[in-house]
């Protein structure tokens, strides 16, 4: 008889949205009048940039012509889209070879993907509060996660504890859901603790271009030692837009190594046997990302967004509510006022000012209390829901 992997049935059921989603729908059908503000959700909400659009169309048309017809392509990404992602990384003092950089389809199936060349019996070391995936994609393979605290009194930004080691460590920087960005001097210690206890970082950069502050690397590589313990995962999705693209790229260094297996080799190994490669147009359009007219016209977006996240800040600041993130995020996480748990504060929102947000408590225990909210609306959207929360405090 087959047997399934049953470790899916450890999965904790992850009802947030859903939760969020039936909420708000059974809220609006009471109420048909009322005006929702969506602040949850991080999605993007600006259509793709000129340039990329104009990638897109360029590979549409390779496709229609015999002589420039694509059929498979490389696993790990066309050159052209590997020598974009390289200077970029050299844009900001990060050397890497053409070959340590895999294109994919986004950052979420890398993260969850990478685990295959990682036997089941290490240790994991994920922070508390966390993008879901991480815990999920280990708890299917059935690996034993430890938890390292993020909270108000470190930051949000745990540091190394002696007393967790693990054998993989993740970090997400700047983070999804809390908006805290580890600086160079943090950093460095995650990457001195790896080194000396052989141990790897999966490091998720997705929110890498929202950086604004010099000491807050954009990549773990412009830390001493990274090379010998960090894979990168970065995406541009939140970047340029991507979201429903799809594309993503991972950097494995050639100095990778543990148990006498190149981390680079076995990567490559998995992909060409398990993945076919992004698609030609999609990588097309990717490549405008990089050219120099694509990063004025994705930086302008982004700053679009930063100006929304600045309008939530002003708000919490002008009534005193305490938050980490906005600044080198597109989230704002803050604590909800008069010790409110995090759904009380959904519902309070919702009602009161017809907010939308994202309960913290969603995204581990060290969630409780505090709530999400994303800078991925429009100006106008962000002010009006900023006045309605000025208006219940
Ligand atoms: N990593 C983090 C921290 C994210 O928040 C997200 C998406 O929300 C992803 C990865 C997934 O990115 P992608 O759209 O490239 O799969």
């Amino acid at each position: 008889m087959v047997k399934v992997n049953k470790n899916y049935g450890n999965l904790k059921e992850n009802y947030l949205f859903a939760d969020i989603a039936r909420k708000v729908s059974e809220y609006q059908a009471a109420h048909p009048e009322a005006n929702i503000i969506r602040m949850g959700i991080g999605d993007v909400t600006l259509p793709l940039c000129e340039e990329v659009i104009k990638g897109l169309h360029s590979g549409v048309d390779d496709m229609a012509k015999a002589e420039t017809f694509k059929g498979y392509g490389p696993e790990q990404g066309y050159g052209f889209l590997q020598e974009a992602v390289k200077g970029y990384y050299e844009s900001y003092g990060v050397s890497l070879d053409k070959n340590e950089i895999f294109i994919s389809d986004g950052a979420k199936s890398d993260v969850g993907n990478i685990l295959d060349i990682f036997d089941k019996d290490n240790t994991v070391l994920v922070p508390d509060p966390v993008y879901p995936v991480y815990v999920d994609t280990n708890t299917m393979d059935g690996r034993n996660i430890i938890y390292i605290d993020a909270n108000e009194d470190n930051g949000f930004l745990p540091l190394p504890d002696e007393e967790k080691k693990a054998d993989i460590i993740y970090i997400c920087s700047p983070n999804n859901p809390t908006g805290a960005a580890y600086n160079r001097e943090q950093l460095k210690k995650w990457v001195d603790f790896a080194n000396s206890n052989s141990s790897v970082i999966l490091y998720d950069a997705a929110y890498e271009a929202f950086i604004v502050d010099e000491d807050v690397p954009r990549s773990i590589y412009e830390i001493e030692g990274a090379k010998t313990c960090a894979i990168e995962f970065c995406s541009l999705s939140k970047t340029a837009g991507f979201t429903g693209t799809r594309c993503g790229y991972t950097v494995v260094p050639n100095t990778l190594s543990f148990d006498g297996f190149s981390l680079n080799k076995l990567w490559l190994r998995r992909q060409t046997t398990k993945f076919n490669g992004t698609s030609y147009i999609v990588q097309k359009g990717a490549e405008q990302v990089f050219t120099e007219e694509g990063q004025k016209e994705i930086r302008a977006n982004i700053d679009y967004y930063r100006e929304n996240a600045k309008i939530i800040m002003s708000a919490l600041d002008e009534l005193g509510i305490k938050y980490t993130g906005g600044k080198n995020s597109p989230y704002i996480w803050l604590t909800c006022p008069n010790g409110m748990k995090s759904w009380d504060f959904f519902d309070l929102l919702l009602e009161k000012a017809n907010i939308v947000g994202t309960p913290g408590a969603g995204f581990g225990e060290n969630g409780e209390g505090h709530f999400r909210l994303t800078a991925f609306s429009n100006h106008e959207k962000t002010a009006e829901a900023m006045e309605r929360l000025k208006g219940i405090f």
